[in-house]
């Protein structure tokens, strides 16, 4: 486990590398070219232990090259991964997919932040499947390549604790800046749902000012309703050499 310059999270832990997506702008891909990282699916033994030393209080991203609820993420691996979390509920684990209907398929402690990515409006979708889990519950905007605020139906962004907003990384970063009207329509609805917002560092070169880097208050045990809690699995109370790439990303 590393150190990141990911400005939202303290670690990456990456018992999962490789991904079958396809996204355009992957980082992954330039690495791969970069530094032969390879992009099939592989579990990592070696690393699955890694959470155990964290320091408490800090936030975890679980796997920053790989999207551990894609299909082809066999179930014993995430299994494997939930373990781990389970022994660590004084630590933050940040969790990010395009595939979010997978997470209900098993029950995640409420330290669990279950995030999806949405980078233009046809993958709003997406939030559907976020909004029937107990966790709290964020969105990447990151690539943010299309004005997406439009398309957010009501009650969308409500059941949001976070949004995160950033632009493209890498070398065709500036063909791909999102329009500053985009950002500023998603920051509108969500001051108006009481929803964190946190601009990522590639987008000061469009904005004046201060960006605005809030984060969710947590969830608590104590602070959800009894269903909420039942959905919730129960808790037994209780850090390689590496390549980093742009933007701060990790690659083991
Ligand atoms: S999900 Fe992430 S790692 Fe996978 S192809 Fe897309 S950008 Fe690359």
């Amino acid at each position: 486990m590393n150190r990141t310059k990911i400005e939202w999270t303290h670690y990456t832990w990456n018992p999962v590398t490789g991904c079958l997506n396809t996204c355009w702008y992957c980082y992954v891909r330039r690495m791969e070219e970069k530094y032969g990282y390879s992009r099939l699916p592989q579990f990592h033994e070696d690393r699955l232990q890694a959470p155990r030393t964290a320091r408490p209080g800090s936030r975890i991203l679980v796997c920053s090259t790989a999207d551990l609820f894609a299909p082809w993420i066999p179930d014993e691996w995430i299994t494997r991964v939930r373990e781990v979390v389970l022994t660590r509920s004084d630590v933050t684990f940040q969790f990010l997919t395009k595939f979010p209907e997978r997470y209900a398929r098993w029950g995640w402690p409420w330290y669990c932040w279950l995030g999806t990515t949405v980078e233009s409006p046809e993958h709003v979708d997406r939030l559907e499947a976020l909004a029937r889990l107990p966790n709290l519950r964020f969105v990447s905007f990151e690539p943010l390549l299309d004005d997406v605020a439009p398309g957010l139906q009501a009650g969308m962004m409500a059941q949001l604790k976070w949004i995160i907003i950033g632009a493209i990384t890498g070398g065709r970063r500036e063909a791909y800046l999102p329009h500053r009207t985009w950002i500023t329509g998603l920051i509108e609805v969500a001051d108006r749902a009481g929803t964190s917002v946190f601009l990522k560092d590639n987008l000061r070169r469009l904005w004046n000012g201060p960006l605005r880097q809030e984060y969710p208050e947590p969830l608590y045990p104590g602070r959800l309703s009894r269903l909420e809690e039942s959905a919730l699995c129960d808790i037994p109370h209780t850090v390689s050499n590496h390549k980093e790439g742009e933007d701060g990303q990790i690659f083991e």
